[in-house]
């Protein structure tokens, strides 16, 4: 099949793009290198399966494709922050235009949402029929509210012209290939305790995130893509029920990077969410998909890269 990834250049976009090429598939990265750099698919430029294009989905582009992984969008509180008006458009306009495109060349089309549609979650775990508790006029929904509505475009263009759509709801995912600047938790928790510096820690610590790595991350996204079902096209949950207040995560990096730490407390960001964890009964019913890589296995290989790095 030709495919293509948007956000190929990011962070799971790159690690989706190896997976599909290993998989003999041609494979179309399209970035506007916002948040992904070239050095995440440098490796694959030799591959005469692989192209990259830069592009912004803001933009409409036309390509003949069997399938499109729709991921572009800054992904890190700072990030999308930085310029909310563009992340709103990247979200709204890049799902518009995938969409439009997906329409016409008969693709099938997959929409990387989060578990940020749930908001401050008022029910716990998170199922994906729980609508969510999401400030519409704070600094997160730039992002909450554009991948909301982006699930939105998803289900309108699947009902009113037919397209063949998936949505993944995915939660707090880490990893190779983070950014050292990237600005969420584990890398800079990561970068921190490899630097010596002291681990930050918003608030009390108390706050919960569900982490997944990757490599399982990218296993459910091939398989909802793959799979048919009557309800397919409804938003799947896939993220890591091991659940982790700030100050236990804080406790495992210093056990993966072999370290005392010491930490800094710093205000926490408005709208933070209390607590996070996915509800995955719906996956492993349709996927037959569960994790299999559990927090203190996926921080040594994500403090093995980083140490790589930062040597370098
Ligand atoms: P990332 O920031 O590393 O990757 C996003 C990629 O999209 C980057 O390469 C960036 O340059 C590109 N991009 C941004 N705006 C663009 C635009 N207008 N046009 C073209 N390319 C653009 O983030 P990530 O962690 O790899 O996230 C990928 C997707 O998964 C995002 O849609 C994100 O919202 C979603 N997601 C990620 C997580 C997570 O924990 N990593 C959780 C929930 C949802
Ligand atoms: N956080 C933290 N220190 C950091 C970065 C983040 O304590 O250096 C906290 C943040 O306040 C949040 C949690 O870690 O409660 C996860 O933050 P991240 O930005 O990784 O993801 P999100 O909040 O979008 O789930």
């Amino acid at each position: 099949m030709r495919i293509l990834v948007t956000g190929g250049a990011g962070f799971i976009g790159s690690h989706l793009c190896e997976r599909l090429l290993k998989e003999g598939n041609e494979v179309i990265a399209l970035d506007n290198f916002f948040t992904g750099r070239r050095e995440n698919i440098a490796h694959l430029f030799d591959n005469r399966q692989f192209e990259l294009i830069r592009h912004d989905v803001t933009e409409p582009i036309l390509l003949e494709v069997d399938q499109i992984y729709n991921l572009a969008c800054p992904a890190s509180p700072i990030h999308y922050q930085y310029n909310p008006v563009k992340t709103v458009k990247t979200s709204v306009m890049g799902a518009i235009n995938m969409l439009g495109m997906a329409k016409r060349v008969k693709a099938r089309i997959f929409q990387a949402s989060t578990s940020e549609v749930y908001g401050d979650p008022l029910v716990h775990p998170q199922t994906e029929d729980y609508f969510g508790n999401v400030n519409s006029i704070g600094l997160r929904s730039c992002y909450d509210e554009g991948k909301r509505v982006a699930e939105t475009l998803f289900m309108d263009y699947h009902r009113q012209n037919g397209v063949d759509t998936r949505i993944v709801r995915i939660f707090n995912t880490y990893g190779p290939k983070m950014m050292q600047n990237d600005g969420r938790v584990v890398s800079n928790f990561i970068v921190q305790a490899l630097r010596g510096e002291d681990l930050t820690i918003y608030g009390t610590g108390e706050q919960t995130r569900s982490f997944c790595y990757i490599d399982d991350l990218v296993e459910g996204f091939i398989r909802l893509m793959n799979t048919e079902a009557d309800d397919i096209h409804l938003p799947v949950n896939i993220g890591n029920p091991g659940e982790f207040t700030m100050n236990e995560l804080a406790h495992e990096v210093a056990k993966a990077v072999g370290r005392d730490i010491k930490i800094t407390h710093l205000p926490l960001p408005q709208d933070d969410p209390k607590q996070r964890q996915p509800n995955i009964e719906r996956a492993k019913n349709l996927l037959g998909w569960s994790p299999t890589i559990p927090l203190d296995a996926g921080l040594q290989k994500t403090v093995a890269y980083f140490a790589e790095r930062m040597k370098a």
